[in-house]
């Protein structure tokens, strides 16, 4: 091959696992000539990742097109293309909205990328929807361009059958199948002898994999396990794990690996047990707090959080206090919060979207408050203790100051100049905000 390779910009919106499909789309396009650039102005080829879970999620995707239009503009042979869940959800109604667009591709054909650039260049214009029931990208090898050199997302599972009222995701990434265990140990492997040190395990719902290898069932429990105590130098993360599906035999797992982070996302949505029923979450709050309960009895340091919905179809003030009630008795480090936001074709998009929107305006910021007041309690009590931290770099702040996670999922700030990230440090807590702790090697 002669002359500079193709040039390709990923720009990736949404959860982990949109993160993780960028590496697979970047690993995919680079067996077919293109080389990863980090400016959108030197592309050749521009792919935005997107996210359907929210109306603002997807509000902004197209403001960004519009920017990429304007650039396409002053560039004609640049091609741009839509991928992921607004791809899927939106179809070619894209192609409408942004004009310009070259190229759709949802979560199932990114194999597909490189004929459909092809496909493009002849018809001007080239889309593929089409959901699979068994695509996993096992035997992509992903580029891990974006997570550093220290930790890396592997998926092990994907799409979604929960059908949770309000969520679009079962409709954007389709049925839920599981990745074959050994591609799985392939890839950490290989991750491993990279020099990783931080992987972590992603799916919408981790806690339904299910594979069968040789006669033998693995399911979620049987998976980390595995993992764990063939990689003891790997710290281990998942994510997400449904409430409904999170069994004592994962949490004896994780109490009995030294390796297994002492951290787990835990997605309550909502303290009210009318609401919950409506969203379709297959839980009670007590249900919930059982398994809080389970996990801190066989894990006293461990770290939770969560994600909560404000303003939910139907939502009354006593369901809203009933979550506010909820959080304080979870007594969460972090939480990531939303308004609820209806998603066409969904089971609640049949349902009365009435809590009004200042209503809802007011109960997230009152659920912000209170996670910012039991995020500072919950770091103040880390202060005179000790712990690991894996090193990741220099703090943005000063060149004088790096960080790292402790296994509780923490960042942890301290003064040193030159140690090598992916180095374990002990550090003792000295001070912190809701967001952060301050240390000092010991
Ligand atoms: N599979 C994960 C689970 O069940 O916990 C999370 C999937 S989703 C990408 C992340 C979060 O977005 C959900 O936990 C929920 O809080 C939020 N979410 C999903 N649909 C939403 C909607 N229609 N409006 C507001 N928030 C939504
Ligand atoms: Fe959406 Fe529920 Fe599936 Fe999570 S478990 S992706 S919230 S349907």
């Amino acid at each position: 091959m002669t002359g500079k390779k193709k040039q390709l910009y990923i720009e990736t919106y949404g959860c982990q696992m949109n993160v993780a499909d960028s590496e697979v789309v970047a690993s995919i396009l680079k067996s077919d000539g293109y080389e990863i650039c980090s400016e959108a102005a030197n592309a050749d080829l521009i792919l935005v990742n997107t996210c359907s879970i929210r109306d603002n999620a997807e509000r902004k995707v197209l403001s960004r097109g519009r920017e990429l239009q304007a650039l396409k503009k002053k560039k004609p042979e640049l091609r741009i293309g839509i991928i992921g869940c607004m791809a899927e959800r939106l179809s070619e109604t894209l192609f409408e909205k942004l004009k310009g667009i070259d190229l759709l591709a949802g979560p199932d054909s990114y194999k597909k990328l490189p004929d459909l650039l092809r496909q493009a260049e002849i018809e001007k214009k080239a889309a593929d929807v089409v959901l699979s029931t068994t695509e996993t990208y096992e035997d992509i090898d992903p580029e891990h361009y974006q997570t550093g050199s220290i930790t890396a997302f592997v998926s092990i599972m994907r799409g979604c059958n929960n059908f949770c009222s309000y969520c679009v995701v079962p409709y954007t990434r389709g049925r839920e199948r599981s990745r074959p265990l050994q591609s799985i140990l392939q890839e950490i492997e290989a991750l491993y002898e990279k020099n990783f040190h931080e992987i972590t395990l992603l799916g919408q719902n981790v806690n339904s994999y299910h594979f069968s290898d040789a006669g033998k069932e693995f399911d979620f429990p049987a998976l980390l396990d595995r993992i764990a105590s063939e990689f003891p130098q790997l710290r281990i993360r998942f994510a997400t794990s449904h409430p409904k599906d999170l069994s004592e035999a994962l949490v004896k797992v994780m109490a009995n690996n030294k390796n297994i982070c002492k951290s787990i996302h835990l997605p309550v949505q909502s303290g009210s047990d009318v609401v919950l029923k409506r969203m379709n979450r297959k839980y009670t709050s007590a249900d919930y707090l059982k398994k809080i309960e389970l996990l801190r009895k066989h894990m006293p340091d461990i770290s939770i959080s969560t994600d909560v919905i404000a303003g939910f179809c139907g939502e009354t003030d006593e369901d809203h206090q009933a979550t506010i009630d909820l959080m304080k008795k979870a007594d969460y480090y972090y939480a990531f919060m939303f308004k609820y936001s209806r998603r066409e074709g969904t089971a609640a998009a049949k349902m009365q979207d009435d809590v009004p929107e200042k209503i809802k305006s007011e109960r997230l910021t009152e659920i912000i408050n209170l996670q910012q007041e039991l995020s500072l309690q919950n770091n103040r009590r880390d202060i005179g203790k000790t712990f690991e931290v894996l090193v990741e770099g220099h703090s943005k702040r000063s060149k004088k100051q790096m960080f790292g996670r402790t296994e509780q999922n923490k960042v942890v700030v301290f003064d040193a100049e030159n140690i090598l990230p992916g180095t374990f440090v002990n550090t003792v807590i000295t001070d912190c905000t809701a967001a952060t702790l301050k240390g000092k090697i010991v």
